[in-house]
Formats: C-alpha cells, structure tokens, sequence
C-alpha cells in the first residue's frame, strides 16, 4: 500500500510488485505498484499539508518525532526480522540498524529545537540584520535498499523536524521495511500529507514527477554516482535544492606503526559489514610492507571464522548478497584481479550448497596482489571481497588512496597522533576513521566529497539541508 495523506491506499493502476527473501528466493509480500499519478497525488498531499505543518512549532515537530522514536525502539524486534528477511543482514546487524534509524528520529526531535538564526552587525548604525532559517517546502527522498530503514529516517526526520512535508520513494528491493517505517510514523500521529510513502517496481515515472514537479523544491538521494548524476542534472531544470549521498571506494591506510592484528581486526569487521553492501565497506586494503605479513595471517584467520548463511539463522555473520547482478560483479571483479596478477587468500567463488542455492551467496574473499590497473582498484566492489596492496611510504600512499573519482570514507590506522592528523587532512574523504571503524553517527555530519555526494546527513548539518537561510536588513527610525 502506498501511504498518502494520511491513508494507506492502493496504486492508480491496482497493479502490486512482489518483494523477496535474497536469502531463500521466496516471495516476502506484496507492494504497490506506484506510476507518476500516485507520485503526483502524494506531492498534492505534500503540498496541501506544508502550510500549517511549517506553522508549528518545533516543540510540537519534536514531540511527534520522539513519539516515533519511542515507537521505532518498541518496534525494533519486529522491524530487524523483516529486515533480515527483506534485505539478507544478519539479525544482529539488523537491530543495531534500527537501532540507528531510531537514533536520528530523536538527534533531529532535540535538533529541531536548536534551529538558531543569526544577527549580524551592519555598517549602517541605523540598521539591523537578522537571519531566519525557514523549511525548504515540500521535500523528496530517494533511498537504496542496503539500510532499507535507517536511509529513510535519514531523510525523513531532519525534513519533517525544519517544517518540510515529504514524498518519499524507497528502493524497489526492500518496500516493505518501508511500509513498517511508515507505520511508525503514522501511529506516532504525524499529520496527514506530512510524511508520504509512495512504492514502485519502476524508479522512473515516479521520479520524474518528484523531478519535474515545480512544488517539490528539494530531493535527497541515496545511492550510486551514476543515478546521482543523473538526478543532479535533472533537478537543474528547476534548481531544485539537491542532497547527494552517492558510492564510495573507501582506502583503509595500515602503516608501519600501527598494531597489524588490531588493524586486521578492524579491516575485517568493516569490510563484510552487510556482506560488504555498505557505502563506507573498505574498497582497497593499502597495508605497510613490514606490518603486510601479520596484517594478512590476522585477516585470514578472522575471515576464515565468519560465517556466510541465511541471515535469520543463529551464528550467520555474512548474509547474502542482494541479487544475480551483485553476484556477476563479485565474479567479474575476482576474475579481472586474477587475470592481472592478483592472489586468493581466501574466498574466491560463489558458495553453492544446499543452505545457499536459493540466494547469491559468495565466499568472504581477500585477495593480494592487487594493483592499481584491476578494475576492483577503480570501481566500487559493494561486496565481500577485501583487496590488498602493499605500500612502502606515506606520501605515496596519499596519492594512491586519493586516485579516486570517489570521496566517502577512509581509514587510518597508525600509533602516531602526528601521522594521524597529517594524513588525516591530506585525504580527501568526507569522513575518517581514525584507528576506528565506526566513524559514524546520528550527531555527525555523513557526506562525502568529490563524486561522493553533495551535502551532509545527521549533525546540524542534516537540519540545514532542508531550511532556506533569509536575511531581514531593518531600518530603525
Ligand atoms: P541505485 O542508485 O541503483 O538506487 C538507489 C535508488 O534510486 C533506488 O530507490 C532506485 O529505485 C532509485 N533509482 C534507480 N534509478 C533511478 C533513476 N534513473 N532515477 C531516479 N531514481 C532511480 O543504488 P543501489 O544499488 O540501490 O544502492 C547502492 C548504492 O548506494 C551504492 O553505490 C552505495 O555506495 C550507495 N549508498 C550510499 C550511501 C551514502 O550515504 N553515501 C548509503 C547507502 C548506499
């Protein structure tokens, strides 16, 4: 069902799309089959709803938000099993992924009320300025089905916490985690039009309505470069206000003064994160020539102990990958490295047997030998395969780690607080961990630089991307 102004309906057309387990194949449920009237509706709705929404007050913005908050953390038993079924993260991943949706409803239920304007001084004694900052209007979003809740609530409540209405369309994989969002939103008792959910087998016509509707004065994307671009040149026509949270081939920087097996620890932990299906997930593993053997030994051990299956079964540490297009890039990918020079450590195949011929299971692979003229150097992997390249010094493997098109996440690894901040300011990536392979937060600005994105999500920062800044220059008597 799609959910707009405040009621669940079904598509214009009546058509429904199916939603599957990538675990097992099988059909989860049903979704409505949304076309570019029940998007228009939905903007209607938006619209209709954005005057008296963007007159409350935040107090009463916030309130609603930590309702669905409470209910969201109610919820999260619930929510992480269809998750689980829906998008294939093991169980554990996916509570703590609810756990992170639920985080932003309450970082932008505080946020809102710390909306602050400015005054500024003027040369003119006789005047005075004053800044306002004021919701956008009515708000887009376009999310990907790798954090099928947290990418929403992403979106969702920093536009609803500044006094936007929004039209959101989630990806075609995971609908029905969208639709239990949603229901959090509605049993939270957000006004009708405030929030609207509108599902879609076909990304397309819905997206040229919320592209090419003159109301909609904002979208928010999450997802790969390529639709992002595409998304940007569109929104031009209208210069429609645009937030890009796009791909990533995050470097992850080992030096000779780091602890190997801490590291290896790390690299290993963040690389298989959602089977490797993360924006952040290390693409290009670069390693110090004299901590390179320990580095490895630690990394295939700790590979060796995951555990690939279905996602809901106790134990499972790698889920499935999300379909046969993922699975023929992991193949792809490891048979260009190989034909270039590169080894398997581990991993290498997909895995096939009774528990994983019904989903697109690969082995956790590492690979070394890796060098910069394989394409798995370039393009992002988005699955569980960790490439390794020894490196001999510092400034070198700046440039390396730089030679991107990409600016999302990096990682440093080293005992040398001096190294740190200097490599650390010498990256450019929009986010760094530091000895850390969790650089994220509700609290902190996520973004990337260069063809990562545009914007930033969480923070301050989240609430300004929704909020037009005026200025008033007053006159005094
Ligand atoms: P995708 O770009 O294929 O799809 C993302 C969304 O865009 C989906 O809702 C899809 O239906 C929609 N879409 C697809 N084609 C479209 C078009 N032509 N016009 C409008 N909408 C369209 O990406 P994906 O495969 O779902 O997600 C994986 C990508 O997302 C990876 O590149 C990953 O790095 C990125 N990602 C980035 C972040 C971040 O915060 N930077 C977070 C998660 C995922």
């Amino acid at each position: 069902m799609l959910f707009i102004d405040g009621k669940w309906e079904a598509a214009n057309s009546g058509r429904t799309f199916a939603s599957y387990n990538p675990a097992t194949g099988e059909i989860l449920g049903e979704a409505a089959d949304a076309e570019r009237a029940d998007a228009a509706r939905a903007v209607s709705a938006a619209e209709a709803a954005f005057p008296a929404w963007s007159k409350t007050t935040v107090y009463e913005r916030s309130a609603l938000l930590y309702e669905a908050w409470r209910l969201m953390t109610a919820r999260r038993d619930e929510l992480a099993q269809l998750m689980t079924a829906e998008q294939g993260k093991p169980l554990r991943m996916a509570r703590n992924e609810v756990t992170y949706a639920a985080d932003f409803l309450l970082w932008f239920a505080e946020e809102a009320k710390r909306s602050y304007g400015e005054t500024i001084p003027s040369s003119r004694a006789d005047q005075r300025f004053i800044v306002l900052r004021q919701p956008i209007g009515v708000a887009a979003a376009i999310t990907p089905w790798n954090y099928p809740v947290s990418m929403l609530t992403r979106k969702i409540a920093p536009a609803v916490a500044a006094g936007c209405t929004i039209v959101l369309k989630p990806a075609e994989q995971t609908p029905l985690c969208a639709i239990e969002a949603f229901r959090v939103f509605e049993d939270a008792g957000f006004p009708p039009g405030v929030v609207n959910l509108v599902t879609t087998s076909d990304p397309l016509p819905v997206a040229d309505e919320l592209l090419g509707n003159p109301v909609v004065r904002k979208i928010s994307f999450t997802g790969s470069t390529e639709v992002g671009k595409e998304i940007a040149r569109r929104a031009s026509d209208q210069l429609k206000r645009v937030s890009l949270e796009l791909g990533g081939h995050a470097p992850f920087l080992v030096f000779a003064d780091a602890d190997p097996v801490h590291a290896a620890k790390g690299a290993a932990l963040v690389k298989f994160l959602n089977t490797g299906q993360a924006c952040i997930c290390p693409n290009r593993i670069f390693v110090h020539r004299s901590v390179a053997d320990p580095f490895l030994a630690e990394l295939e051990a700790r590979v060796a102990k995951l555990r690939p299956g279905n996602g809901a079964t106790d134990g499972v540490t790698v889920g499935p990958l999300i379909d046969a297009a993922a699975m023929e890039k992991m193949q792809r990918q490891v048979a260009d490295a190989l034909a270039h020079g590169a080894t398997v450590v581990t991993g290498g195949t997909r895995l096939s047997g009774d528990e994983f011929d019904g989903g697109y299971y690969f082995a956790p692979t590492v690979l070394s030998g890796v060098t910069a003229d394989m394409t798995i150097y370039r393009e992002e992997t988005f699955g569980p395969i960790a490439p390794v390249i020894v490196f001999d010094d510092e400034e070198e493997v700046i440039a390396a780690a730089n030679d991107t098109t990409y600016g999302l996440a990096s990682y440093i690894y080293t005992r040398d607080v001096d190294r740190a901040f200097r490599v650390a300011e010498a990256l450019d990536f929009g986010i760094i961990g530091i000895n850390d392979i969790n650089p994220t937060s509700a609290a902190v600005p996520f973004g990337g630089v260069k063809q990562s994105g545009l914007g930033r999500e969480g923070g301050h920062e989240g609430l300004a991307e929704y909020q037009d800044t005026k200025v008033c220059g007053i006159a005094l008597g």
